[in-house]
């Protein structure tokens, strides 16, 4: 998260504008909480153009909560998924309980290097959900697919990237990559999702009685959300959407240069170069050996977390919103001294002599 919202975030814990008591110590029912409550769905609504027809809201339980309550509140008969990594496969499995689950494209079987094409929506399925960026394979939706009833987590991208909030019909994600702190989900949802919602659905998992009770159907994560409001006051600063994402390509592009540079070292994980992630650039090193060494490498120059997901491995490089440039092109700084390191190595063995 960027310096200046956590410093800002860390001076409200202690004491919200001179009151003398914190942010977190506040009713979530008083007045200041209120107008928390209201400039952020205010800047939300600014920032990313939300029309009036869209309900902002505020949800608990990760965005892991909501690959059930989409299916639970909105599926009917049947939906469509499309599988471009473990986000959406966990997705499609939570929705199993509630209808028939279409997958109409997948890229399982190539290890989600790519995104599905050729793929057709089934007439009639009651929406078509994908995820707009998948951060553990590192793939993302350059360009959104079309539906009626287009359904997006945005987890990894919300904020980082314009998203045309007309062409769809719920989007969401959880705070913790772009936003604030885990736990808060920010969701868009378009009213008239809200018809499809059986009554059997518990208020608390309802999005139309969470849009009625104002996300405060019960007490909500005040702090999260103070520390969105801070985020949202910063990216307005930096010059809004737009500029995070010229900037974010910006990043993204540092490492990848670098990866196609040294392709004879480092291998791609994605192999679709128009839908490769600006958030999460995944790649392999020839040996686990090889990636264990550049990890401790990464390490020692004051890079932390590059470790690929448990259940990838490889390397993953998560630069966020928050992540300055000078982050990005030290990173590809360190990809090109061990690749030459190594790669000469390599080189003078196989020249040396065999004796
Ligand atoms: N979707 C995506 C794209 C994610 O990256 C994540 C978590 N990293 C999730 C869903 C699950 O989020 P949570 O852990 O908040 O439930």
């Amino acid at each position: 998260m960027p310096p200046e919202v956590l410093e800002a975030s860390a001076r409200a814990l202690v004491d919200y504008n001179g009151m003398g008591a914190g942010i977190a110590e506040l009713s979530h029912r008083g007045p200041e909480l209120d107008a928390v409550f209201d400039e952020t769905t205010a800047r939300v609504r600014a920032l990313m153009d939300v029309p009036d027809e869209y309900d902002v809201l505020y949800l608990q339980g990760g965005a892991t909560t909501l690959f059930a309550t989409i299916p639970m509140c909105f599926l009917r008969e049947q939906a469509d998924y499309l599988i471009t990594g473990e986000w959406t496969l966990k997705a499609a499995e939570a929705a199993r309980y509630y209808g028939r689950v279409n997958v109409i494209g997948s890229s399982e079987a190539t290890g989600f290097d790519r995104n599905p094409t050729g793929w057709h929506p089934t007439p009639g399925a009651d929406y078509l959900y994908v995820c707009s960026n998948e951060t553990i394979s590192g793939t993302r939706w350059s360009e959104l697919p079309s539906h009626p009833s287009l359904i997006v987590d945005a987890s990894s991208e919300l904020m980082a990237r314009p998203f045309d909030v007309r062409r769809l019909a719920l989007l969401f994600g959880g705070a913790q990559k772009n936003l604030g702190p885990a736990g808060l989900v920010l969701a868009i949802v378009r009213r008239d999702l809200y018809e499809r919602i059986p009554s059997t659905v518990p208020a608390i998992f309802d999005f139309r009685a969470q849009a009625k009770a104002g996300s405060r159907l019960n007490t909500p994560p005040t702090f999260a959300v103070y520390m969105l409001l801070e985020t949202l006051r910063w990216l307005e600063r930096e010059g809004g959407i737009p500029e995070i994402e010229r900037r974010n390509e910006q990043k993204a592009a540092l490492i990848y240069e670098a990866l196609d540079e040294l392709s004879d070292f480092y291998t791609p994980t994605v192999t679709d170069k128009p839908n490769r992630s600006r958030m999460n650039v995944t790649f392999r090193l020839p040996t686990e050996a090889l990636t264990n060494q550049f990890l401790q490498e990464s390490e020692a120059r004051g890079m932390i977390g590059l470790k690929g997901y448990r259940t990838v491995g490889g390397i993953r490089a998560s630069i966020y919103n928050a992540m300055p440039i000078e982050g990005c092109a030290a990173l590809a700084e360190l990809m090109r001294d061990f690749a030459e390191t190594k790669l000469s190595v390599v080189s003078s063995r196989k020249q040396r002599p065999v004796l």
